[in-house]
């Protein structure tokens, strides 16, 4: 999660709202990821389809089974998806989104459901502070 934070850093430097992700397999990183969709004119630009992306170019498959995601917020309805579409086993993350969490805070895809052919566990509130704050302290230096 430490890492995740030092990639919403990323985001910051491009002045994007600070969230960062990574894909871990095996006790390796396989894919990094940012929030841009600013910078890269797309609103799927979000840091765990970056991060998705990133493993998926490295891996050649789309499907990443047994990979861990971690990422400093909750993912919203369109990165739950992608993750369970990408067979990720586990997501971690760090604050909760209240406005447009999908791991339960507004809707609930994550952990996912028996109607999904791919189990993907879910759990919140790792380093919830330090993830929260880095957010707030964008938004406080954009006002
Ligand atoms: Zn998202």
């Amino acid at each position: 999660m430490h890492l995740a934070l030092m990639l919403a850093q990323r985001a910051v430097a491009e002045g994007e709202v600070p969230v960062g992700a990574l894909l871990v397999l095996d006790n390796a990183v396989i894919g990094e990821g940012w929030n841009r969709p600013i910078g890269a004119h797309d609103a799927t630009a979000h840091a765990e389809i970056q991060a998705l992306r990133d493993a998926g170019q490295r891996l050649g498959n789309y499907r990443l089974p047994g990979t861990t995601l971690y990422v400093t917020l909750e993912p919203c309805v369109m990165c739950a998806g992608a993750i369970i579409h990408a067979r990720v086993d586990r997501v971690i993350y760090g604050a909760p989104d209240p406005k447009a969490g999908a791991c339960g805070s507004v809707f609930e895809l994550l952990p996912s459901n028996s109607r999904f052919n791919h189990r993907t566990d879910c759990r919140g509130g790792i380093l919830a502070e330090d993830c929260a704050e880095i957010l707030r302290a964008f938004f406080r230096a954009r006002r």
